[in-house]
């Protein structure tokens, strides 16, 4: 018999996060023949990325839409999504290893009385022999967790898991009202966005990162052409970072974002191990550096000795061409 999984999906600028799809891919992993899948969505406004969701072969897309559920808060989501888990019972609750997927798995987890399996990367075998792998001591290593006993709450990393492929199913939508539960003890009064560019790091394909090579604010400039050139996003170093040539919320490694991307290109960077925890598990990994002998080339796929300023743009013209 199959199971009942629940899809804590989520948007982005009213757009479907590509997670969301990679989470309902687990889904209909984890519920097998028989399974049955719901998916959740809560926001301002969702319609938009409720259509795209119930695109994609499920029994119902629950909305759950309120001015204040606009930015997300943790009393609030988990005020609007626990009726959903009462009713729907879930064997399998799966979120987004996000900001918000990670605040609110354990919330539901705890609600649950369930295991939490969290940051999962592969999922591996089919009913009760179902395994996890998830990365440990920043990217390291890997443990193989299973569950003893339900239910399960999973957060997936992003970027590891194949986006479910199901489409062009037109699952019904049901909206759901709300209103704030009482006391509500915080408030999001201001969301200020630090950087221009809206793209996910956590979710791009390419990321084009700079380190402290890269020596100024200015010195970013072809990085991020090349970047914006394969659709990607630019991503940093915490020198780089702190020497004031890009945002924080740039920041790749252990104490800033972990990526995974198809591609990642390194420019100016040494490889020290607290930036490869962030970028480690990249898919193939491209490193430019004058300095032969630094340790991102143990990890680079493919290497390149030699000045960022005189190679990024050379492989940005070379990239138009074929693109052109
Ligand atoms: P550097 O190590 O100075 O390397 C610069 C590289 O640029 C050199 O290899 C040099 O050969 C190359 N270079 C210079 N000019 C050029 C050029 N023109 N063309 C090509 N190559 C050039 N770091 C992170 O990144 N992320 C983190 O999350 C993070 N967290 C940390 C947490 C803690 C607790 C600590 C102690 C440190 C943390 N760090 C983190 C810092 C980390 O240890 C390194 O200091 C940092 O990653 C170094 O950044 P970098 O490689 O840009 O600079």
């Amino acid at each position: 018999m199959g199971k009942t999984v629940l899809v804590i999906a989520e948007q982005k600028d009213q757009k479907l996060r590509q997670v969301s799809l990679e989470a309902l891919a687990a889904a209909r992993q984890l519920a097998g023949d028989g399974g049955n899948i719901v998916s959740v969505l809560v926001g301002g406004h969702v319609d938009a990325a409720a259509e795209q969701l119930a695109d994609h072969d499920q029994s119902q897309v629950v909305c759950v839409a309120a001015d204040t559920l606009a930015s997300y808060d943790a009393e609030r989501y988990f005020a609007a999504v626990q009726p959903v888990v009462d009713e729907v019972k879930p064997d399998v609750v799966i979120l987004g290893h996000t900001a918000s997927g990670r605040d609110l798995a354990p919330k539901i987890a705890c609600h649950l009385d369930a295991g939490q399996v969290s940051d999962v990367v592969a999922i591996e075998g089919t009913g009760a022999e179902v395994t996890f792998k998830r990365p440990i001591y920043a990217g390291k290593a890997f443990e193989t967790k299973r569950f003893l006993a339900g239910p399960w709450v999973v957060t997936i990393r992003p970027n590891n898991l194949q986006a479910d492929a199901k489409t062009g199913a037109a699952a019904p939508i049901v909206k759901r009202p709300y209103a704030d539960p009482a006391p509500i003890r915080t408030q999001v009064v201001n969301v200020q966005s630090k950087s221009g560019d809206t793209r996910d790091l956590t979710e791009a394909k390419v990321v084009v990162s700079g380190g402290r090579g890269v020596r100024s604010a200015e010195g970013f400039a072809p990085l991020a052409e090349l970047a914006e050139l394969l659709d990607g996003a630019l991503g940093a170093s915490r020198a780089a970072c702190d020497a004031g040539y890009c945002d924080y919320s740039l920041q790749i490694g252990q104490t800033g974002k972990v990526v995974t991307p198809d591609v990642y290109i390194a420019c100016g960077i040494s490889g020290a191990i607290q930036h490869l925890a962030g970028m480690s598990q990249s898919k193939l990994i491209i490193a430019i550096n004058k300095d032969g002998e630094a340790p991102i080339f143990d990890i680079a796929d493919y290497g390149v000795v030699g000045d960022l300023f005189e190679i990024i743009p050379k492989l940005t013209a070379k990239l138009r061409e074929k693109i052109a």
